[in-house]
């Protein structure tokens, strides 16, 4: 047969009106129609990743999100409980059949209040990484109203949007969590009455996207112009997970538990507070006390709160979780066949030198940096293939001077 008699078996394109055509052992394809199978490909596998979405929540009870959640995030014991709750009832929310009995579950958006550095975000990424839904992770701090210079509040739609691959089905079901969400707090010693720029309005603004509404979104970000493509995103079955750390609301939460205790002096006063993690006691009233809009509350109705972490938190956090900074280390090395092992004294020496210099979690991360990072730069290509990190070695990467610069960073 000529070529030019060949032609496409699905289409039966002649080989001169396609731009190529590919053949196989007893038939040929074209180029289109190749698009248009793999646009068929793409439109199933969406498909089955949305059902397989539903079977695995179906699967996964509350005490079996607790159980993932704790191969990655020590201790946090009540959070992780009221996160799997939550984070179960909105994924049955969002599976449950319509019927006619009038009963609307409501969304349960989450605000988790904790000092900066106890996990309140690993908390929504390893929520986000079990269910195998988009993530965005955004920051309260730059959000504006609209028309002042910062992000309109939609740009945290464009973000879950680019983490879907722009997969809108997907990103309708993600989860957004907001961080420093304290920080848009009203003050209500705030100079500036006319220019509200990152608080109440920009709380206003929030409100809708947490209640559920429909926004047009710039699907690559960027201000709002008249002649650019939207996508409408339909912000009903989106979690939110919102996060701060509130500094001095501790103070609030004890003047209220103190009033409280003149109030009913008999019982409250006997039972003993715990002044190290005043925390634990937060209710809405605090948040609203603290500036947040009680329509903001209302709509992150599940508050939880964060423990401190203490020497034996951090300690753990260093070897236990899953991805733990020394195990990843330890692939690493091995990677270039060396081996690599730390002793107790040393882990008890980076926890003593994190919690002096309140380093925080974070601060674990960029002593182990320091202590291994001439190990790392001189071992690769050298003979030496054994490294053993003692309580020794540490001090001797960590001086003064470098704990200092680390406080100055952290
Ligand atoms: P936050 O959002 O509260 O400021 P992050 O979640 O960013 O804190 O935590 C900072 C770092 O500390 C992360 O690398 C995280 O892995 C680690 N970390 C903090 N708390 C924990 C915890 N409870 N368990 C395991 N790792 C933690």
């Amino acid at each position: 047969m000529a070529k030019e008699d060949l032609e496409c078996s699905f289409c039966g394109r002649k080989k001169p009106e396609t731009n190529l055509l590919i053949a196989g052992l007893d038939a040929h394809i074209c180029d289109r129609c190749i698009e248009q199978a793999h646009g068929i490909v793409l439109e199933e596998s969406k498909q089955s990743d949305n059902s397989d979405l539903s079977a695995e929540l179906m699967l996964r009870k509350p005490q079996k999100i607790k159980s993932f959640l704790d191969e990655y995030i020590i201790g946090q014991e009540a959070t992780k409980k009221v996160m799997s709750v939550a984070v179960y009832n909105h994924y049955k929310r969002l599976l449950q059949p319509p019927t006619d009995d009038d009963i609307e579950i409501q969304k349960s958006n989450i605000i988790m209040v904790g000092q900066t550095g106890t996990g309140k975000t690993l908390m929504a990424k390893t929520v986000a990484k079990m269910l195998n839904v988009p993530l965005a992770i955004v920051d309260a701090t730059v959000l504006t109203e609209a028309g002042y210079v910062g992000e309109d509040v939609e740009s945290i739609l464009t973000r879950l949007l680019q983490a879907a691959d722009y997969n809108l089905e997907k990103a309708e079901k993600g989860i957004v969590f907001i961080d420093e969400i304290d920080k848009i707090a009203r003050k209500s010693d705030n100079p500036s009455i006319t220019r509200d720029v990152s608080g109440e309005g920009v709380q206003q603004a929030l409100l809708k996207l947490l209640e559920g509404t429909t926004v047009n979104v710039p699907p690559k970000g960027g201000r709002k112009h008249p002649d650019q493509k939207f996508i409408e995103v339909n912000t009903e079955n989106i979690l939110f997970i919102a996060g701060g750390a509130f500094d001095g609301i501790e103070k609030v939460i004890s003047k209220r538990l103190n009033m409280q205790a003149v109030g009913y002096s008999a019982s409250m006063s006997d039972e003993r507070v715990d002044q190290d993690n005043l925390l634990q006691y937060i209710i809405p009233k605090d948040l609203k006390d603290f500036g947040l809009i009680p329509e903001i509350i209302g709509r992150l109705p599940v508050l939880t709160y964060m423990d401190p972490l203490d020497a034996q938190t951090l300690r753990a956090i260093l070897t236990e979780p899953k991805n733990a900074i020394i195990k990843q280390y330890k692939k690493l090395f091995e990677m270039d066949d060396i081996e690599f092992s730390i002793t107790d004294g040393a882990l008890d020496f980076i926890v003593e030198k994190a919690i002096e210099y309140k380093l925080g979690a974070r601060g674990l991360r960029s002593l182990c940096e320091e202590i291994l990072t001439d190990a790392m730069f001189e071992m690769p290509g050298s003979d030496d293939k054994e490294l053993k990190v003692t309580k020794a070695y540490a001090e001797d990467k960590i001086t003064k001077t470098t704990l200092k610069k680390l406080k100055a960073v952290s």
